[in-house]
């Protein structure tokens, strides 16, 4: 674990980024790190870059400080990097990583190959802000850090079910909770409530889903022309590769959205037996175990098969060790 206090020493200037296309998490864990240093290194001039994201996430005090571009030229005296697993998904604010004096990153993606000068990475943590929860003094957390504290941990759980949920992380939750928020309303407002074209367009996906290897696998795609007919962008699909994998007896889920003429960004989710982060990896990707993604060049049925190939090959795999 790192220490805060020591690490901010004579420290003038500090920036925060997290991931391109930012979730719960990532807008979680940067946003109460930043309001933690706002208050109590208030000699020290903190900024916080992230791409757009979704506007429930509005809610939270710091929200508009985000800084959405990188234009400026900026040497910081320490740069956090947030629940990113590499340099490349930084996006734009790899150039304030390159340059600043100190680098340090905070994530729990098994792909992360400790890319900072300092790291503290946790794969087993159920999310980045359950990490940033264990750096801050428990008694000095505001209300507002715990709203962005649980909703970044509340995101990366699928709400306090998936397997990365520890008794800490309910713990954890626990203490967030006593800081006054309404736990009940950040769940509902950022994680379960979707537009109407937002379900549309998830209906969309599950009637055209198809399933593959003897029902093992479900995939199913959005083409930029759906995406344009419903009038959505890639933000309103969130969800729907979980959707996906609530199917019964599948094991791997994937879900495509078309990014360019032929370019495809890939989201994997298993349901416990397919590694879906060793298959993101080899496609120049990374992720979790459970949930990882990647892009890739090709039609539909070219992304889909290469993937199908390497889940065809670890269920095999699973057999003959069995
Ligand atoms: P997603 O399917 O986009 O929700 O991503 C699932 C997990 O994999 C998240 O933890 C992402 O941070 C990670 N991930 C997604 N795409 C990539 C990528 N291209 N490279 C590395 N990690 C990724
Ligand atoms: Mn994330
Ligand atoms: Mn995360």
């Amino acid at each position: 674990m790192i220490n805060l206090n020591a690490e901010l020493k004579e420290v003038k200037t500090a920036g925060i980024a997290g991931h391109i296309r930012p979730d719960g998490d990532c807008v979680g864990s940067c946003i109460g790190l930043y309001l933690y240093l706002k208050k109590y290194f208030p000699e020290i001039k903190t900024e916080v870059y992230l791409e757009e994201f979704p506007e429930a996430f509005r809610f939270l005090e710091g929200s508009d400080q985000v800084q959405h571009n990188c234009d400026q030229t900026k040497e910081y005296d320490v740069f956090f990097c947030l629940d990113c697993g590499d340099e490349k998904r930084l996006g734009n604010a790899v150039k304030y990583f390159n340059t600043a004096k100190k680098t340090i990153c905070i994530d729990h993606h098994i792909s992360n190959q400790a890319f900072a000068q300092v790291n503290y990475i946790v794969p087993d943590a159920s999310s980045t802000s359950e990490l940033i929860f264990n750096l801050l003094e428990e008694t000095k957390i505001t209300k507002e850090m715990a709203e962005a504290l649980y909703m970044g941990i509340a995101h990366d759980t699928g709400v306090f079910k998936f397997s990365n949920t520890s008794s800490r992380t309910m713990e954890i939750a626990g203490k967030l909770m006593d800081k006054g928020i309404d736990f009940s309303t950040i769940v509902d407002d950022t994680y379960f409530i979707k537009s109407y074209i937002q379900n549309q367009i998830m209906g969309r996906a599950m009637l055209e889903s198809i399933m593959m290897l003897d029902g093992r696998v479900i995939f199913s795609a959005i083409r930029q022309k759906d995406m344009d007919f419903y009038g959505v962008g890639t933000m309103d699909l969130d969800g729907i590769v979980q959707q996906l994998r609530n199917t019964r007896g599948v094991e791997a889920a994937l879900f495509l959205y078309e990014t360019a003429p032929q370019e495809y960004k890939v989201s994997m989710r298993s349901n416990g037996k397919i590694d879906v982060s060793q298959i993101a990896c080899y496609f120049g990707g990374g992720g979790h175990v459970k949930a990882a993604g990647c892009t890739m060049q090709g039609s539909v049925y070219d992304v889909v098969n290469n993937l199908v190939k390497h889940i065809d090959k670890q269920l095999k795999q699973i057999k003959v060790t069995n």
